[in-house]
């Protein structure tokens, strides 16, 4: 008899896991405790793939041999702990995926930076003319392309849900950009469970494999010295030291390993120290897959971006506007301030998830001439922010942030969206709150 895979979760990561284990002969079902969206429910029933939902049919769940867990269901949901109290494995789709391919696996982590490090490595593949698949949080899933596709190399985004149920898996290239507090809320409100998921990304690998990592981030230090790790070390960092895969000195930037070359800082297409980062990664990354220096150069210096990170919207008055509405914790927006070259008006607030603001308190002090509080629940910014002094506007739409900073803004200046937090209390998503914020920008 065919193994019995429950797969949770109809969305892409689930859909795409059911189709593959179809194609691999298991017998599958498909449940999702609420609606499922048409387009998925049109997959599945293409393919005759069982599904349900609204429910979760206990029966047919904990007889499964095996479930597969999609990232947004947590793992003390209830219907989780009935199939670990079954001893069923619980096993992500990306898990799965990986058992059918032999494509080398590119596998970006961190807090912060996940998403433009993976796009950016993504490019330099492509320009390189390599055969690459998107994956992860980003693109179409990993299962889906691999029942279907036949890449040699996946660029794969990783967040610390998809790790959470990682466990054979390996990455031949594992890149972690930083580890910041972030959904603690998902931990136990314990930051080493957090980041115990976040050094997932390394486990498995061999001396064969790399792990690109930020030299200067502390708790990825810390953790360094409890693992005896077997990969080869491609750390970067700002300045020169030793060891380092990737540096800068007087406005070049070297990288060093495998091969060596460099290229002029301001040639970057992406601006501000954390891009250098990203940047930096997704460099050595390629290089290690032997991709040519001219193809990695010309790759990072013509990047376009990705929509609603530090994306410029317009000039109107003489004063930029800038999208930063994936900004969604103190970190980045910390990121984004310190690469604003001129006074800016901040726009931040929405759906706190127990931010710290001290991190961001001498930007803003340096780098703000005003703040528009966006959130139906503006207190805690009043608290924080209100005794520097600086002009503040309290808001609860898009449009009147707009307005209001508009007013605020003096020729020369930048209104930043770069909002700390996230966007659930006034908007569906992070892009609906910046495709908003575009909007009503280009309406002024
Ligand atoms: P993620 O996918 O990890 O959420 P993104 O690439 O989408 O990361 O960037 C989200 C926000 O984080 C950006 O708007 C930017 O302000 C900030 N950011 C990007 N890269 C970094 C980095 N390396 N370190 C810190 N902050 C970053």
């Amino acid at each position: 008899m065919a193994k019995k895979i429950v797969v949770l979760g109809a969305a892409e990561s689930g859909v795409g896991a059911a189709i593959l284990a179809q194609k691999q002969g298991f017998d599958v079902f498909v449940s999702d405790f609420s609606r499922i969206k048409d387009f998925y429910k049109e997959e599945l029933e293409k393919r005759n793939i069982l599904w349900e939902e609204c429910n979760h049919n206990e029966d047919i769940i904990l007889s499964a041999d095996e479930v597969i867990k999609s990232p947004g269901i947590p793992n003390d949901a209830p219907i989780i702990l009935k199939v670990k109290e079954k001893n069923i494995p619980v096993i992500s789709e990306i898990e799965f995926a990986g058992r059918y391919t032999n494509a080398k696996m590119i596998c970006i982590t961190g807090s912060n930076g996940k998403t433009t490090t993976t796009s950016l490595i993504y490019h330099i593949f492509k320009m390189a003319g390599m055969n690459v698949g998107l994956a992860g949080n980003i693109g179409s899933s990993l299962a889906w392309q691999v029942a279907e596709k036949d890449f040699d190399y996946y660029v794969i985004e990783l967040s610390s849900f998809q790790l959470d149920n990682m466990y054979e898996f390996k990455a031949d290239i594992a890149v972690l950009m930083n580890i910041t507090p972030d959904h603690l809320d998902r931990y136990d409100h314990c930051m080493q469970n957090y980041v115990d998921a976040k050094m997932r990304v390394v486990q498995n690998q061999t001396a064969d494999d790399a792990f690109v990592f930020w030299n200067d981030d502390p708790i990825i230090q810390a953790e360094l010295k409890k693992y005896g790790l077997k990969a080869t070390l491609y750390p970067f960092a700002e300045d020169k030291a030793a060891e380092l895969a990737a540096y800068t000195e007087e406005g070049t930037l070297y990288f060093d390993r495998p091969y060596a070359f460099n290229m002029e800082q301001e040639s970057l297409a992406l601006t501000g120290k954390h891009n250098l980062y990203n940047s930096m990664a997704a460099g050595i990354s390629a290089n290690i897959a032997g991709i040519k220096n001219e193809t990695i150069r010309e790759a990072l210096q013509t990047f376009k971006g990705v929509e609603h990170r530090l994306e410029r919207v317009a000039r109107v008055n003489g004063v930029d506007y800038i999208n930063d509405s994936k900004a969604t914790n103190v970190n980045s927006c910390w990121y984004a301030l310190q690469s604003m070259p001129v006074k800016t008006i901040l726009i931040l607030g929405g759906k706190d998830k127990g931010n710290d603001y001290t991190e961001i308190a001498d930007l803003v002090r340096e780098k703000c001439s005003g703040l528009v509080y966006l959130g139906l629940h503006n207190e805690k910014l009043h608290g924080f922010f209100d005794c520097f002094g600086l002009p503040v506007a309290d808001v609860q739409s898009m449009h009147d942030a707009v307005q209001a900073a508009y007013k605020m803004a003096k020729p020369g200046e930048i209104v930043l969206l770069s909002p700390c937090c996230a966007s659930f209390d006034l908007f569906n998503s992070y892009e609906d709150r910046g495709d908003q914020f575009k909007k009503c920008v280009r309406a002024l």
